[in-house]
């Protein structure tokens, strides 16, 4: 391990459980009935070059929808999905409903890369590459344009078929990403040997890159040794400019967070997207 890697994961371990706190969980049979019942919508948030301030691509965050029309936030269900095997379905439905809002307005999406979250438990199956395939297929959307977000909770080499489908994904031409880097057991030396294309930095360091100088020359040291491996990086969590502008001092990539926009459902985004381009092409 290096001292960086060493360092990682006590930092991130308290700051994962504050958040734990204030969780409220839902139950199996009200997750099933929703997920069954297509109670679901998919929110896109815009991922935003920090050099060329253009949009990138979309992150997929799902939120189930309860019986009075109340969106319910994966913090709130994403649990009960995982420890009751629900994440195949989970991921089929939110795959459908990306189709099915691409299909209503392929315009939003041109030129767009895609995220989708995935949960480590599907890359224990090894029909997910090609069942993802088949779907993707329905749009006009290149495999390239896919990134496939993993947040690593189990180590992925101790998985049975974990490897893998990792190989099977960029085979089918699916980008990965490397989600909430910092918070759990991801090591950058395990990394090296994944075929990642991405790293995500989680909010939890994002948040205090400006207040806290171990965060900020940590996050420097991470952001030097992910473009070593190849990897694009992006900051998500990013609420204001001076964040924004230390992390594009810093090459990363891209950013994603409130400073440009919450996540949105297709209606909304087809708005901002708009707006996004009329802002950029006005004269200063
Ligand atoms: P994530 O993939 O790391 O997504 C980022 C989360 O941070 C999202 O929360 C997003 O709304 C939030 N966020 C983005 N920018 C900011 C910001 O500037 N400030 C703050 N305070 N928050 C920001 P969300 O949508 O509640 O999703 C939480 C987690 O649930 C996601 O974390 C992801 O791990 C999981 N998730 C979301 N959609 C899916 C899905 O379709 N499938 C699976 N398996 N997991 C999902
Ligand atoms: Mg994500
Ligand atoms: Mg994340
Ligand atoms: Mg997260």
């Amino acid at each position: 391990r290096t001292i960086l890697e060493t360092l990682y994961s006590p930092l991130a371990n308290s700051t994962t459980s504050i958040l734990a706190e204030d969780i409220c969980e839902h139950s199996y049979e009200r997750v099933k009935k929703w997920l069954d019942n297509d109670q679901l919508v998919v929110h896109y948030q815009p991922q935003i070059h920090l050099q060329k301030l253009t949009l990138e691509g979309v992150e997929c965050l799902v939120r189930l929808i309860d019986d009075d029309g109340i969106l319910i936030y994966p913090n709130d269900f994403i649990n009960t999905v995982e420890t009751h095997g629900l994440n195949q379905v989970l991921l089929e439905k939110v795959v459908d409903r990306f189709c099915a809002d691409y299909q209503q307005n392929p315009k939003c999406f041109a030129d767009l890369s895609i995220s989708i979250n995935v949960s480590a438990l599907d890359l224990d199956r090894l029909s997910f590459p090609d069942d993802l395939w088949g779907k993707i297929k329905t749009t006009n959307i290149q495999p390239q344009n896919i990134i496939v977000e993993i947040t690593e909770s189990r180590a992925i080499e101790q998985m049975r078929v974990g490897l893998d489908i990792l190989a099977r994904l960029r085979l089918k031409g699916f980008q990965l990403s490397i989600d909430d880097f910092g918070t759990g057991r991801a090591v950058l030396g395990n990394i090296r040997k994944l075929p990642y294309n991405e790293l995500k930095i989680d909010r939890s360091f994002v948040d205090q890159l400006t207040s806290n100088p171990r965060t900020l020359s940590l996050t420097h040291d991470l952001i030097q040794m992910a473009h070593h491996l190849g990897l694009r990086i992006v900051a998500e969590g990013i609420e204001d400019i001076q964040t924004a502008e230390v992390l594009r001092q810093m090459h990363c990539e891209i950013g994603q967070g409130y400073l440009y926009a919450k996540p949105m459902p297709l209606a909304q985004l087809a708005h901002w997207i708009a707006q996004h381009h009329a802002d950029k092409d006005k004269p200063n």
